[in-house]
């Protein structure tokens, strides 16, 4: 039963809005994305509009419509309808703009054997940082979103790329709420005062963009396969943990070439070391915890990040460039090498959590894990 049918009401309604909003607005680029999204709740056919949401060049940026499939535990066929109604942060997504130009340079530089650096890397998907007034449906459920890559539909993916969009004031509040308080309790004083939020956004937005760097299609024994093919289920635990560490590594060298200033170094280690107690947080089943245990450890092995008298952790400057360096390239040099075994064997060492970081986490019980958000814009409007 296509949607179109099964909630054909709901979905001439919300049409109706669409239509309404469309013809408010003086934007061609967003009017032409809200008449298609109306066209398509009646006709169940979602290619034009998904479409002409990757040309949207407008100052509102609406995602509206059945995304993600999670919902649906049978078959992840279905998918939910969800609604972000989008601010574009024009500041911030021009700062962005300037990162893309860097990314070739960082790939030739990766910590990794030449012969597994791109000697040209694909066209990367426009990245747009917004803040949120209003989300709905499967967008405002559960823990909330603070970025997401859409579309899903390949065909658009094939055709137009993706895009991504990074919810800057939910990062913030995420950072306000959860990470700032966690850095104030688990980190040595004086690393805990370097904890700031332009240091996690920064962060955040690089481990996007390390996300298209590093190996992906890749050779073993003579035969072309991908790293997604050969790293099997450990595949997504150590995507995310590379984009996490070699963004890192990145960040340093922005600062190196003097792109970042020099007076944000510290901060964008003490700040993740921050951010790796909140994921921890998730527990020791859960793909992004795990992949944070194995960098804290590795870490931690290597002397970059210590337990201090008073038992909490503090980053050794002199050595934890050295140590994201070499972290960046043990992972990708077994995604290079599509080294299967090699990566079971290191990741099942290295993701328990140490007796010394679960003692912190426990600390941690009262601190809240995640935002709700409150739309006080959007409930100050007149009801329709
Ligand atoms: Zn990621």
């Amino acid at each position: 039963m296509p949607y179109s049918l099964e909630y054909q009401s709901e979905l001439v309604t919300a049409a109706g809005y669409l239509r309404e909003a469309a013809a408010l607005t003086g934007q061609p680029t967003l009017r032409s994305f809200l008449e298609k999204r109306a066209a398509a709740f009646a006709s169940n056919d979602y290619y034009a509009s998904d479409v002409a949401w990757m040309d949207l060049a407008s100052t509102i940026e609406p995602t509206i419509g059945p995304y993600e499939v999670y919902e649906d535990y049978w078959f992840n066929y279905k998918a939910a309808f969800e609604a972000f109604i989008t601010v574009v942060d024009a500041a911030e997504t021009a700062k962005l703009g300037r990162f893309n130009g860097e990314l070739q340079g960082l790939e030739d530089r990766l910590p990794i054997d030449k012969r597994f650096r791109r000697a040209k890397l694909g066209a990367y998907a426009p990245l747009r940082v917004v803040n949120v007034v209003f989300s709905a449906g499967d967008g405002n459920a559960g823990v909330q979103a603070a970025a997401y890559n859409l579309p899903n539909d390949e065909r658009v993916v094939a055709e137009k790329g993706s895009k991504r969009i990074m919810l800057r004031n939910y990062q913030k509040a995420k950072f306000e709420k959860v990470l700032a308080p966690i850095g104030a309790r688990v980190l040595a004083p004086a690393d805990a005062a370097l904890v700031d939020f332009d240091s996690f956004f920064t962060h955040a937005l690089m481990h996007e963009l390390m996300h298209g760097l590093g190996p992906q299609t890749i050779e073993v024994g003579g035969r072309a396969t991908t790293v997604r093919q050969e790293l099997k289920e450990l595949n997504g635990l150590l995507e995310e943990a590379k984009a996490d560490v070699s963004g890192l590594w990145a960040l340093q060298q922005l600062v190196d070439k003097g792109v970042l200033p020099k007076a944000q170094e510290r901060g964008f280690y003490v700040t993740f070391l921050a951010s790796t107690l909140r994921t921890l947080r998730f527990g020791a089943t859960e793909a992004h915890a795990r992949g944070m245990a194995l960098q804290l450890n590795y870490l931690m092995d290597a002397g970059a990040v210590h337990v201090d008298a008073g038992g909490r952790l503090a980053v050794d400057f002199g050595k934890v460039r050295a140590a994201v360096a070499g972290l960046t390239h043990e992972i990708m040099t077994v995604q290079a090498t599509g080294d299967y075994a090699k990566a079971r064997d290191w990741i099942g060492r290295m993701q328990v959590i140490r007796p010394e970081i679960q003692r912190l986490i426990d600390t941690l019980t009262d601190l809240p894990v995640d935002i709700r958000p409150e739309f006080v814009t959007a409930n100050s409007l007149d009801p329709p």
